[in-house]
C-alpha cells in the first residue's frame, strides 16, 4: 500500500492511497485542471482511479470532485449530510457511506469515522489492504476518544498541524476567525496534535506526514518540533504535505 498528497491545506486538498490494483482519491479540492496536472505529476492517469471519497463539503476538499467523477465515471462516496450540502452537480455514481461501516473499494477496506468539525456531517478515514493500516485526520476541531481508537497502532498516519497556538493568537486573522479556527469544530493545533500522538500506539509506525498546515499560522519547523517533542522521534523523519508540492509517494 501506498499513498500521496497532489497538495494539502486551505487552498485545497487531494490524498492518494493505492494498493494492489486500486486507487482512490480522498477529497478533490483543486479545479479540474489543476487536478489533472497534479496527477500526472505522480504517473497517475484520472481514468486509473476507481473512487473518489468526500470527507466534508468545504471548498478546499470538494471543489474539482464533480468535474472529475463526470469527465472520468468515477463513483463517489460521502455522507448523505455532506452530500446535502456539497456542492457536486450531477454525479455518474453516488455511494452514500455510514460514517460507523467500513466499505471496500476493490483491494481497499476503508473505515470511515466522524469528527467534529463545522461541516454538516464530517469524516475522516483508515484504509487498509488487509496487512497495513494507513489513518487519516485532518479539518478536526478536538481530539475524541473515538478518533484516539481508530488511529491507535497505525502503520502511517497524515495528520493535521493546522495552527501554532501563539501565531493564530497573534496572527492578523480577526477575531470571529481566530476563535472559529481554534474552536472545537475548527482545525487541530501542533500542540492538539502533538498531544494526540503522544497518546497513541506508534510501535508500528513507519511515516508520519503533517497536512493542513496554515500558511498563515504555522511553520513547518514549529509543527515538527511539537511532534519530535512528544514522540521522540527524528525531525528528518517527519513528512510534511505542503499546499504547492503535497508529497510523493510513501511505500507502507
Ligand atoms: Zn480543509
Ligand atoms: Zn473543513
Amino acid at each position: 500500500m501506498r499513498f500521496s498528497s497532489l497538495g494539502s491545506g486551505s487552498k485545497g486538498n487531494a490524498t492518494l492511497v493505492q494498493a494492489a490494483e486500486t486507487c482512490v482519491m480522498i477529497d478533490c479540492g483543486f479545479s479540474l485542471k489543476e487536478t489533472e496536472a497534479r496527477l500526472s505529476r505522480y504517473g497517475v492517469d484520472a481514468t486509473q482511479l476507481d473512487a473518489i471519497l468526500i470527507t466534508h463539503e468545504h471548498g478546499d476538499h470538494v471543489r474539482g470532485a464533480g468535474p472529475l467523477a463526470r469527465k472520468y465515471d468515477i463513483p463517489l462516496w460521502t455522507t448523505r449530510g455532506t452530500y446535502s450540502k456539497a456542492i457536486l452537480g450531477k454525479l455518474p455514481s453516488l455511494r452514500y457511506l455510514d460514517v460507523h461501516q467500513c466499505f471496500e473499494v476493490k483491494d481497499l477496506e476503508v473505515q470511515p469515522y466522524p469528527v467534529p468539525h463545522d461541516a454538516r456531517e464530517p469524516c475522516q478515514f483508515v484504509f487498509t489492504d488487509g496487512q497495513q493500516r494507513l489513518g487519516m485526520l485532518t479539518d478536526a476541531g478536538m481530539i475524541t476518544p473515538h478518533i484516539e481508537a481508530q488511529l491507535d497502532g497505525c502503520d502511517a498516519l497524515l495528520l493535521e498541524c493546522n495552527h501554532d497556538l501563539a501565531m493564530l493568537e497573534q496572527g492578523p486573522y480577526p477575531y470571529s476567525l481566530k476563535q472559529r479556527v481554534g474552536g472545537r469544530l475548527g482545525h487541530l493545533s501542533n500542540e492538539q496534535t502533538a498531544a494526540l500522538l503522544g497518546g497513541l500506539d506508534h510501535s508500528r509506525l513507519k511515516h508520519l506526514v503533517i497536512a493542513h498546515l496554515s500558511e498563515q499560522n504555522n511553520t513547518p519547523a514549529l509543527a515538527c518540533n511539537a511532534l519530535v517533542d512528544t514522540t521522540g522521534c527524528e525531525r528528518d523523519w517527519i513528512k510534511v504535505a505542503s499546499q504547492q508540492e503535497g508529497f510523493d509517494w510513501c511505500e507502507i
